[in-house]
Protein backbone atom coordinates (compact mmCIF):
# COMPACT_ATOMS: atom_id res chain seq x y z
CA UNK A 1 0.00 0.00 0.00
CA UNK A 2 1.25 3.45 -0.95
CA UNK A 3 0.20 6.40 1.15
CA UNK A 4 2.03 9.09 -0.81
CA UNK A 5 0.03 11.76 -2.61
CA UNK A 6 -0.09 11.29 -6.40
CA UNK A 7 2.02 13.77 -8.38
CA UNK A 8 0.75 12.82 -11.82
CA UNK A 9 -1.03 10.18 -13.87
CA UNK A 10 1.06 8.44 -16.54
CA UNK A 11 -0.11 7.03 -19.84
CA UNK A 12 -0.67 7.62 -23.52
CA UNK A 13 -3.66 7.87 -25.84
CA UNK A 14 -6.14 7.97 -22.94
CA UNK A 15 -4.76 4.72 -21.47
CA UNK A 16 -3.48 4.76 -17.92
CA UNK A 17 -0.10 3.07 -17.41
CA UNK A 18 0.63 4.18 -13.87
CA UNK A 19 1.04 7.03 -11.43
CA UNK A 20 4.02 8.96 -10.22
CA UNK A 21 3.96 9.65 -6.51
CA UNK A 22 5.25 12.83 -4.94
CA UNK A 23 8.57 11.24 -3.95
CA UNK A 24 9.19 10.18 -7.58
CA UNK A 25 8.13 6.54 -7.16
CA UNK A 26 6.36 5.22 -10.28
CA UNK A 27 3.60 2.64 -9.70
CA UNK A 28 2.42 0.65 -12.74
CA UNK A 29 -1.38 0.54 -12.93
CA UNK A 30 -4.06 -0.19 -15.50
CA UNK A 31 -7.04 1.22 -13.61
CA UNK A 32 -7.70 3.47 -10.64
CA UNK A 33 -10.36 5.40 -8.80
CA UNK A 34 -9.99 9.11 -9.37
CA UNK A 35 -11.51 9.66 -5.94
CA UNK A 36 -12.15 7.21 -3.15
CA UNK A 37 -14.00 7.89 0.05
CA UNK A 38 -16.92 10.05 0.98
CA UNK A 39 -17.39 13.62 2.02
CA UNK A 40 -20.24 14.49 4.36
CA UNK A 41 -22.29 17.60 3.73
CA UNK A 42 -23.79 17.96 7.19
CA UNK A 43 -22.88 21.57 7.95
CA UNK A 44 -26.55 22.58 7.66
CA UNK A 45 -27.19 20.59 10.85
CA UNK A 46 -24.56 22.39 12.91
CA UNK A 47 -27.06 24.80 14.49
CA UNK A 48 -29.22 21.95 15.81
CA UNK A 49 -28.38 20.29 19.10
CA UNK A 50 -27.82 16.66 18.03
CA UNK A 51 -25.67 13.86 19.43
CA UNK A 52 -22.71 13.02 17.20
CA UNK A 53 -20.02 10.38 17.29
CA UNK A 54 -17.19 11.74 15.18
CA UNK A 55 -18.80 12.78 11.90
CA UNK A 56 -21.82 10.49 12.34
CA UNK A 57 -25.16 11.08 14.01
CA UNK A 58 -26.14 8.75 16.82
CA UNK A 59 -29.59 7.21 16.33
CA UNK A 60 -31.85 4.66 17.99
CA UNK A 61 -32.85 1.39 16.28
CA UNK A 62 -35.44 3.25 14.11
CA UNK A 63 -32.91 5.87 12.91
CA UNK A 64 -34.26 8.62 15.19
CA UNK A 65 -31.58 11.07 16.32
CA UNK A 66 -31.47 12.69 19.75
CA UNK A 67 -34.03 15.15 18.34
CA UNK A 68 -37.41 13.37 18.29
CA UNK A 69 -38.37 14.77 14.86
CA UNK A 70 -35.06 14.33 13.06
CA UNK A 71 -34.00 11.02 11.53
CA UNK A 72 -30.61 10.16 10.05
CA UNK A 73 -30.00 7.50 7.43
CA UNK A 74 -27.16 5.77 5.66
CA UNK A 75 -23.70 7.22 5.78
CA UNK A 76 -24.82 10.18 7.90
CA UNK A 77 -25.53 7.96 10.89
CA UNK A 78 -23.25 5.72 12.88
CA UNK A 79 -22.86 2.26 11.34
CA UNK A 80 -21.84 0.50 8.14
CA UNK A 81 -21.52 2.59 4.99
CA UNK A 82 -23.32 0.24 2.59
CA UNK A 83 -26.16 0.76 0.14
CA UNK A 84 -28.25 -2.02 1.73
CA UNK A 85 -28.00 -0.33 5.13
CA UNK A 86 -29.07 3.06 3.72
CA UNK A 87 -32.11 1.46 2.04
CA UNK A 88 -33.11 -0.40 5.22
CA UNK A 89 -32.67 2.80 7.25
CA UNK A 90 -35.19 4.52 4.98
CA UNK A 91 -37.74 1.79 5.71
CA UNK A 92 -37.16 2.01 9.46
CA UNK A 93 -37.40 5.80 9.58
CA UNK A 94 -40.54 5.87 7.41
CA UNK A 95 -42.16 3.30 9.70
CA UNK A 96 -41.27 5.28 12.83
CA UNK A 97 -42.64 8.50 11.28
CA UNK A 98 -45.86 6.73 10.25
CA UNK A 99 -46.27 5.37 13.80
CA UNK A 100 -45.72 8.86 15.26
CA UNK A 101 -48.43 10.29 13.00
CA UNK A 102 -50.88 7.48 13.80
CA UNK A 103 -50.31 7.77 17.55
CA UNK A 104 -50.86 11.53 17.42
CA UNK A 105 -54.22 11.12 15.63
CA UNK A 106 -57.48 9.92 17.16
CA UNK A 107 -58.43 6.31 16.38
CA UNK A 108 -60.13 5.91 13.00
CA UNK A 109 -63.65 4.50 13.05
CA UNK A 110 -64.11 1.99 10.28
CA UNK A 111 -67.65 3.24 9.62
CA UNK A 112 -66.26 6.59 8.42
CA UNK A 113 -64.63 4.81 5.49
CA UNK A 114 -67.68 2.85 4.40
CA UNK A 115 -70.59 4.08 2.28
CA UNK A 116 -73.47 3.28 4.68
CA UNK A 117 -76.03 3.11 1.85
CA UNK A 118 -74.36 -0.05 0.53
CA UNK A 119 -74.15 -1.84 3.87
CA UNK A 120 -76.61 -4.73 4.24
CA UNK A 121 -78.18 -5.11 7.70
CA UNK A 122 -76.71 -8.10 9.49
CA UNK A 123 -78.80 -10.63 11.45
CA UNK A 124 -82.20 -9.51 10.12
CA UNK A 125 -84.51 -12.38 9.12
CA UNK A 126 -87.28 -11.50 6.66
C1 LIG B 1 -16.00 4.73 -4.01
C2 LIG B 1 -17.13 4.10 -3.23
C3 LIG B 1 -17.47 2.78 -3.45
C4 LIG B 1 -18.51 2.18 -2.75
N1 LIG B 1 -18.85 0.88 -3.01
C5 LIG B 1 -19.89 0.32 -2.38
C6 LIG B 1 -20.30 -1.01 -2.69
O1 LIG B 1 -19.70 -1.70 -3.54
N2 LIG B 1 -21.36 -1.52 -2.04
C7 LIG B 1 -22.06 -0.82 -1.12
O2 LIG B 1 -23.04 -1.32 -0.57
N3 LIG B 1 -21.69 0.45 -0.80
C8 LIG B 1 -20.63 1.03 -1.41
N4 LIG B 1 -20.26 2.31 -1.10
C9 LIG B 1 -21.00 3.02 -0.03
C10 LIG B 1 -22.35 3.51 -0.52
O3 LIG B 1 -22.17 4.27 -1.71
C11 LIG B 1 -22.97 4.39 0.57
O4 LIG B 1 -22.99 3.70 1.80
C12 LIG B 1 -24.40 4.78 0.23
O5 LIG B 1 -24.44 5.43 -1.03
C13 LIG B 1 -24.98 5.69 1.31
O6 LIG B 1 -26.24 6.14 0.92
P1 LIG B 1 -26.80 7.51 1.51
O7 LIG B 1 -28.18 7.63 1.00
O8 LIG B 1 -26.56 7.54 2.98
O9 LIG B 1 -25.85 8.65 0.91
P2 LIG B 1 -25.58 9.06 -0.59
O10 LIG B 1 -25.72 7.91 -1.53
O11 LIG B 1 -24.25 9.77 -0.55
O12 LIG B 1 -26.75 10.07 -0.92
C14 LIG B 1 -26.82 11.33 -0.32
C15 LIG B 1 -27.40 12.28 -1.36
O13 LIG B 1 -27.75 13.50 -0.71
C16 LIG B 1 -27.30 14.56 -1.51
N5 LIG B 1 -27.12 15.71 -0.60
C17 LIG B 1 -26.11 15.93 0.26
N6 LIG B 1 -26.32 17.07 0.92
C18 LIG B 1 -27.49 17.57 0.48
C19 LIG B 1 -28.24 18.74 0.80
N7 LIG B 1 -27.85 19.64 1.71
N8 LIG B 1 -29.41 18.92 0.17
C20 LIG B 1 -29.85 18.04 -0.76
N9 LIG B 1 -29.18 16.91 -1.10
C21 LIG B 1 -28.01 16.70 -0.48
C22 LIG B 1 -26.03 14.08 -2.16
O14 LIG B 1 -25.73 14.82 -3.33
C23 LIG B 1 -26.39 12.62 -2.46
O15 LIG B 1 -27.03 12.49 -3.72
C24 LIG B 1 -19.23 2.92 -1.78
C25 LIG B 1 -18.89 4.26 -1.56
C26 LIG B 1 -17.85 4.85 -2.26
C27 LIG B 1 -17.52 6.30 -2.00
Amino acid sequence: MYEQPIKQFLGQNHELSGVELEDGTVVDLETGFVAMGSQHHSHYLSEIDLQWKGGNLITDSMCRTSHPRIFALGDLKEGLNQVSIAVADGTLAATAIWRDIRRASPPRKWEENVDQSTVEPVGVVS
